[in-house]
């Protein structure tokens, strides 16, 4: 598979076989091969996660192209793609709290709440407020109306033509968060503004993340951006089934390299 792919840690703990696992695949299809450090969560980011994460991956075999580009770095791109879309008009300021949107939609009238991507669908509650400040949603009925349905290529573990309706993304993801105020962007915005500044051909991915795939889908669309191909692959799991967690310090690499495993032994242990 010729093309650019890349792999996006986030230093908020330590690699473990999974991880291990998705940089092996992306680096395995791509001819060129990208390292990207997902450092926007602050609270959560600590400089030993991020030496840690060079120094598996180097022990791993891997080689990635320089300079790595880093989240923190990049507060102006992301600036930029809001203004884009504020600019046609499918953005609006929130100022809802959890507790706010848990009330708003366990009222009687509302049902069951659909739980999307990232949590209970946002009921709307400031969609017509105009507030200044907050932070930053997609209008996505709005979005919709541009886009109509969305497609992708997938070549991973459902590999195929992806058709993701605009009715899906509007009753099953809703307008999801494109800039908390503490951080001023998300995780949405920037991995597709990153993705497409890095030029990555495939984006390799857990197949954990195919819901998020369709909201990236829609936001390079609505940018302007081209579409890459994407990969989701298998998850890595316990002996009990359950995928691995960034707290599950007992997968991760420096424990087993610790115990004297090889990279090999890796690649093995993950059916490589
Ligand atoms: N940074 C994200 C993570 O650590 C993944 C990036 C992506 O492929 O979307 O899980």
């Amino acid at each position: 598979m010729a093309g650019v792919t890349r792999f996006a840690p986030s230093p908020t703990g330590p690699l473990h076989l999974g991880h291990a696992y998705s940089a092996l695949i992306a680096a395995s299809r791509g001819d060129r091969f990208l390292l990207r450090i997902e450092d926007i969560d602050t609270a959560r980011y600590k400089p030993e996660w991020e030496a840690a994460i060079f120094d598996d991956l180097s022990w791993l075999g891997l080689r990635w192209e320089r300079p790595v580009m880093r989240q923190s770095e990049r507060q102006d791109a992301y600036e930029q793609a809001l203004i884009r879309l504020d600019s046609l008009g499918l953005t609006y300021h929130c100022t809802c709290t959890r507790g706010d949107i848990r009330a708003a939609l366990s009222a009687p009238q509302e049902g069951a709440p659909v739980i999307g991507p990232d949590g209970p669908i946002y009921p709307g509650t400031c969609r017509a407020l105009g507030h200044k400040t907050g932070a930053v949603r997609l209008h996505m009925a709005k979005a919709m109306e541009r886009l109509g349905d969305v497609r992708f290529i997938e070549t991973g573990t459902r590999a195929g033509a992806h058709i993701i309706s605009a009715e899906h993304l509007i009753t099953q993801v809703g307008d999801i968060v494109l800039a908390r105020k503490d951080i001023g962007t998300s995780y949405h915005l920037s991995v597709v503004v990153d993705d497409a500044a890095q030029e990555i051909t495939e984006v390799t991915r857990g197949e954990d993340l195919f819901d998020a795939t369709a909201i990236h889908v829609a936001l390079f669309r609505l940018l302007n951006l081209p579409v890459p191909l994407f990969h989701h692959h298998k998850l890595i799991r316990d002996e009990n089934g359950k995928r691995l967690a960034k707290r599950d310090d007992a997968r991760a690499l420096s424990r087993y390299r610790a115990e004297g495993a090889t990279p090999d032994d890796i690649r093995r242990m993950v059916g490589l």
